[in-house]
This record gives C-alpha cells, structure tokens and sequence, in this order.
C-alpha cells in the first residue's frame, strides 16, 4: 500500500513536471515568434530596397530564409507544447476542400518539379461538398505528408489520391493517399516515425534536414480530429501514407470561412475615410525590432504623422492627450497590456479604431480582443498586404487610388480584370513610384517574357521536356515579380506539364500568350 501510494505521488509530480514543461515550452517559443518575425519582415523590406550589392542582398536571402525555417520549429514546438497543455482547440468553419487542396498541391509542385519528380493529384469525387473543420490544420496535416513524401524521394514520382465517402446526409469521410517511390522506412523504424523528434535514421537528418516533429504533429491533428493516419513502406522502393479524417458537410461557405488568413477583421469600409496622409496614427508597441518594421510599413503606406508608445499606458494617455485616427495596439505589453489600455480608452468614450496586434496563435485571442473593445486583429507575421488591407476600413489608401486613376484614364479598362492583371502596388515597391526605374523593370519584364514564349513556343512537343520546363519557370519567376497573379498561375500549371501531348502544351501555350499581351496592354496603356 506505502509503495503504491508512494507511486501515485512520483507520478503526479512527474505530471505536474511534465505540464510545467510543456508550459514553459509553449511561452518560450510564443515569446520566440515576435522576434523572428521582425527579423523576417526586415529583411525582405531591405531585400527589396534599391541600392544594395549583389553581396549583400545574398546574406540578406540567407538571413531571409535561416529565420524561415527557424520560425517553422519554433511554431511546431508551440503546436506541439500546446497539445500536450491541451491547448488545441479547432476551428470549426466551413471550407471549400477542393479548393483548398487544390491550391496547396499547387504551392508544393515547384518544390517537387525542382527536383525533377512527378507530383500528381487525383479526386474519386467530382462534387466535394463544403465540409466544417479546421482548414489551416488540414492544410498543415496535408502539407506535412506530402512534402514529406516529395523530400524523400529521389526520383519517380508522388501521387496524392484524394476519396470522399458519404455515409450519411451531413458526414463525408475524407481519404488522402500519398504514395511515393522514395527511400522507403526500415521495418523497425516505423512505427517510431511519430513520436517526436524521431526519424527513421539518424543519419537521413544531415541529408535531408529536418527535425522529426512534422509527423508527431501531423498524427496528434488528425487523432483530435477523430481521424487515423497508417503507413505502409518498402525500403528502397517507396512509402504510402494513409489518412483518414470524418468531416461534417455544410450547405454553405461561413462568411470567414474564406478571406484573408491571420487577419480577423471587417473588410466593409467605414463611412467618410481619410486619406491616409492626413491620418494620425499611433502605435503601442514594446519591441524595438517590431517598432522599426511598423514604421517602415508606414511610412510605405504614405502614412506622414505617427506616434510610438512602449506600452498601454502610454497608449492609454497618448490618447488623453493628442488624439488619434488609429491606433496599433500589440496585445503583451509590460506594465498595461493591449486589453486593459484598450478597455480604458474605451471608458473614456473615444470610439477611435483600435487594430490589435497580436503574435497569439491561441484559440480565443478574437473573443478577447473584441471583448476588450477592438475593432480589428491582424496576427504578426505582419505584412504590407494585410496591414493596407485592415487600415483600408478606415483611411483611403494610396494603391487603391492609383488603381482608380489608371482606370479613368483609361477606356477599355474593366476594373475588376485590371486589379489582378499586376499587382501595381509591387511595382510601386521595387521602383519607389520612380517612373524610369519602372521603365527598366517593364522592359526586363518584357524583354525576359518574349524571349521565353519564343522557347516555350518551340518546344509544343509531346512527352516531357525540359526545355518547355525551364522557359514556363523563367517566366513564372517574373510573372511573380510583377504581381501578374494569373500569368504566374498558368506558367506554374505549364511547368508542371509533364506527360502531355503536344496539343495540350499548343492550348496552354496560347493561354499564356493572351495572358502576356493583357499585361503588355495594360503596361503600355498606364505608361
Ligand atoms: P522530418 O522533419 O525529419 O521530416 P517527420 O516527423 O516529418 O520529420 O518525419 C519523421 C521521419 O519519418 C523522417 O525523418 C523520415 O525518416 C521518415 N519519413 C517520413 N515520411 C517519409 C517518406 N515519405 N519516405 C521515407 N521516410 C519518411
């Protein structure tokens, strides 16, 4: 009986060590994303600045994706403190899978065209329902196995086989199958690959790379979603993973469901907007790197009269004292966090817009910051995109009239069509609104196209071609540079082209012409 008592004990200690670990480890790497995350914004703001050297915007790439990657384990650690604190709880909104998956088998294709493998995407069901759950973690589960899948493949290919069963009215059960012909796991290694930290052989982490904590995460999402993942391998000749997933099905998109992520807020525009240069702006930030990365967004965003405050009181009396038309409030912050002062501001009777900032991946940050008297919530990695996006609620942004001049000047300019045909915005940032490095930048954007349509042209060939394969890169790679969505997407999909017959490369061909000469038209027509 001593003996058994004394057991119980050692075994609640043991837990509370345990819980007390897992804590400690979710804050730590919490407290980790801020900083990477400044890290990360300015390095790509001074990649893209104008006078640097070939040298230095190298170490800035490295810079750029050492902390990229550092950021990922530093969020699988927090997704994985987080499970065993029990702090994951889903989201449950309903998603267009289809799309959704869609559009993530078209994020990894580069990944795997690089290295020469076949990545090919089925659907058994032609009519997904829209289904209710956790899109971002599905997407997550998804690209963990299949990027997995292409990692550890050399060559041949990866087949992705997406399955619906509907067993009754509201329920489909979802299937993925990710079969590769890779390397293979050792018989004796399997059913270690999910636990944490552990790969099938020690040595495959300095050829590979990685940190053995995807496939922990990925079967701790799917088990919470009532799902199962199996694997069954063969060494040398290829791995096929399984997963399994229950979903409710819903009639209809949630209004949220789609829409920007990391970013809750109304995109409605407020009545009587300011143009953003006369706005008075105020941000309550207690990170000095962070502070440098609001401000140079800022001031990109033509934003002239802005305020800093280290914490909430000083938002709290800032307030008092100058008056603002917008306030930044990170939510942790020494002394006053972003919740109090905002609720004191609140009770002063002032309705100024308060956008939180907020580095919390946590269940619940929305409830608290609408609770506290928010009006919006963007979630760090800030970008510029996200930030224009939620100011534009309130304050008439810059690119938002330059898109409207364009199309006054212009007649046979449909707007809708037009925004996307390039993102004039990234123009504006590579060139800083001067019009003749614009120029430049345009003519290499042409010069680099024409010559790629001519190899693209030439080689309409059936079978796989390389060539064909290069010319669609190259051109996607300035499409991308220029914010021309469309032109990049169907350069993406021709790269991938693999075993088609010359009468398909012909169609995809001409779609990527039309699409070149709408941009050129565009270009001149602006110019
Ligand atoms: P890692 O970061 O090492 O990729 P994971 O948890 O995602 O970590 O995977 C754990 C281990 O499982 C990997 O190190 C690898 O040894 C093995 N593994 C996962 N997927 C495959 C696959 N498709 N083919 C071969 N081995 C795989």
């Amino acid at each position: 009986k001593e003996s058994e008592a004394q057991a119980l004990t050692a075994k609640e200690d043991a837990d509370k060590a345990n819980a007390a670990k897992s804590e400690f480890l979710a804050n730590m790497s919490h407290e980790l994303r801020t900083p990477m995350n400044s890290i990360l914004g300015l390095s790509k703001i001074l990649v893209a600045e104008k006078e640097l050297d070939v040298e230095h915007r190298d170490m800035l790439n490295v810079i750029f994706m050492s902390s990229s990657s550092m950021l990922e384990i530093v969020n699988d650690i927090l997704d994985l403190s987080k499970f065993e604190a029990d702090g994951i709880v889903l989201e449950q909104r309903a998603f267009d899978f289809k799309k959704m998956s869609q559009d993530l088998i078209r994020t990894l294709a580069p990944l795997a065209s690089q290295k020469g493998i076949d990545l090919k995407h089925t659907y058994k069901v032609e009519a997904w329902p829209y289904v209710v759950g956790d899109s971002a973690r599905l997407g997550r589960i998804l690209t963990n196995v299949i990027s997995n899948a292409i990692k550890y493949t050399q060559q041949g290919s990866v087949q992705v086989m997406f399955d619906g069963q509907q067993f009754s009215d509201g329920e489909i059960v979802l299937s993925c199958i990710v079969e590769d012909t890779g390397i293979g796991i050792p018989e004796d290694r399997i059913e270690h690959i999910f636990e944490k930290f552990t790969q099938a052989d020690e040595t495959i982490n300095r050829k590979f790379g990685g940190t053995g904590l995807g496939l922990a995460i990925t079967k701790n999402l799917i088990e919470l979603m009532g799902g199962e993942i199996l694997v069954t391998s063969e060494i040398g000749k290829g791995s096929c993973f399984t997963l399994v997933i229950p979903f409710k099905t819903a009639k209809e998109l949630d209004e949220e469901g789609e829409g920007i992520p990391h970013a809750g807020y109304q995109v409605a525009y407020e009545e009587n907007r300011i143009p953003v240069e006369k706005a008075r702006i105020l941000v309550a930030e207690d990170h000095a790197l962070n502070r440098i990365f609001v401000k140079k967004l800022l001031e990109r965003m033509n934003v002239v009269s802005f305020d800093f405050v280290e914490n909430g009181q000083g938002a709290v009396d800032g307030m008092k004292d100058g008056g603002y038309d917008l306030i930044f409030m990170d939510c942790h912050m020494p002394e006053k966090n972003g919740y109090e002062a905002t609720k004191d501001i609140r009770a002063t009777g002032s309705s100024v817009p308060i956008i939180a900032m907020t580095a919390d991946v946590m269940e619940g940050v929305r409830e608290k910051c609408e609770e506290a008297g928010m009006d919006a919530y963007i979630s760090k990695t800030i970008n510029e995109e996200i930030l224009r996006q939620v100011m534009s609620r309130w304050m008439e942004m810059p690119d938002e009239k330059s898109a409207e001049d364009v199309c006054a000047a212009k007649d046979d300019c449909h707007e809708e069509d037009d925004a996307s045909i390039v993102d004039l915005s990234l123009l504006d940032e590579y060139t800083d609104g001067d019009p003749e490095e614009e120029k430049k930048y345009i003519d290499v954007f042409i010069s680099q196209s024409l010559e790629s349509i001519e190899v693209l042209e030439t080689h309409c060939v059936d079978g796989a071609c390389e060539n064909w394969m290069q010319a669609a890169h190259k051109m996607k790679g300035g499409a991308g540079l220029l914010g021309a969505e469309h032109l990049r997407v169907l350069c993406e999909q021709a790269q991938v082209m693999t075993e088609v017959t010359a009468a398909e490369r012909k169609d995809m061909f001409k779609k990527i012409v039309a699409a070149y000469r709408d941009i050129e038209n565009f270009l001149k027509n602006r110019a």
